[in-house]
């Protein structure tokens, strides 16, 4: 492919250049809509969204009045590159916007993208909110060098590989979940990285509820499970190598209790908490059945 270069006129002459421009849009709170993404969708006389029915509601709201939308999700957007290439070589300004947040970052934005470069057609884009970097700057782990993971795969092989890979990590890693998923993903995490790496849950980030929770893996279980998950999930990681903690037997039965008080069966409860503290299943199962025969158990320090 030759080398190509645009120029793009928006900040120099407040006329909207033509082309494909990705625009964000609010995580949450409509007060993080830049400017410049108004100015754009206000100038767009087609819109490529996800969901024209969400997207109308906001564009209504910046008194943007596109003549076009065209539907680009995971299943058109390949269908739409064609569309998208001639309206842009036509002079154009098409705006690509996501349900929420940056397009092309866990949204369809990507392949369109790579369509139009490959077609030497012009590419611009009106940043702002992205739930990845809301979630990593607030934190408190290294922000100089990042690994975004996305969604993990929802099963199998290439879950399990991409858990191994984020165990090895050793720069901090962010990760987006589902309220539904994100006990399981806790868990899976707690098997591969260990029960104390520290992780940071960002939760309705730019939201009336937005909570930021701190602490290592195997707290963040128990965390999720004492409260609904509700809302949309960042997870990130810290990326310092696990510092092998000593796991006391008062962390046992405390983790035990919190089961039971959840109505999980003895058995149930065992299972789970050699799981999440990586503990053996022995050890836990002696300490249970003690607890069950209280006065039995005099908690002491020992050894994994
Ligand atoms: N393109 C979006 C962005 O720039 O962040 C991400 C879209 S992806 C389909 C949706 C996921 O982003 C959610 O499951 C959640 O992990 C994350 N997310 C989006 N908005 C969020 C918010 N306000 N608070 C926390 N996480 C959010």
């Amino acid at each position: 492919m030759s080398a190509t270069s645009w120029k793009c006129a928006v900040a120099e002459t407040e006329v909207v250049s033509p082309g494909l421009w990705l625009v964000s849009t609010p995580i949450g709170n409509m007060g993080d809509m830049t400017v410049r993404a108004r100015e754009v969708l206000q100038a767009a006389k087609v819109v490529c969204c996800e969901d024209t029915r969400r997207s109308g509601r906001l564009l209504a709201a910046i008194s943007a009045t596109p003549e076009r939308f065209i539907v680009v999700n995971e299943h058109t957007e390949h269908d739409a590159i064609d569309t998208v290439a001639n309206l842009v070589t036509s002079g154009y300004v098409v705006a690509l916007i996501s349900d929420a947040g940056t397009p092309a970052i866990s949204d369809p934005g990507e392949r369109l993208v790579r369509a139009m470069v490959e077609r030497s057609l012009p590419v611009w884009s009106a940043p702002g909110p992205t739930a990845l970097v809301a979630a990593i700057i607030v934190s408190g782990f290294p922000t100089d060098r990042f690994v975004f993971e996305g969604f993990l795969p929802r099963s199998g092989a290439e879950r399990r590989e991409r858990l191994a890979e984020v165990s090895r990590e050793r720069r901090t890693c962010v990760l987006y979940e589902a309220p539904h998923r994100i006990e399981r993903t806790l868990i899976d995490l707690v098997e591969s990285c260990g029960a104390e790496r520290r992780v940071c849950l960002t939760r309705e980030l730019t939201k009336m509820h937005e909570e930021l929770w701190r602490g290592t893996l195997a707290e963040a279980v128990t965390h999720v499970q004492l409260t609904e998950p509700r809302g949309e999930y960042v997870l990130v990681l810290d990326a310092t190598p696990a510092i092998t903690l000593e796991i006391t037997d008062d962390d046992i039965v405390g983790a035990l209790n919190d089961r039971r008080g959840l109505g999980l069966s003895t058995r149930d409860s065992v299972d789970e908490v050699a799981t999440v503290l990586n503990v053996s299943r022995k050890r836990v199962y002696d300490l249970a059945t003690s607890t069950d025969n209280p006065g039995a158990n005099s908690p002491k320090r020992r050894k994994n």
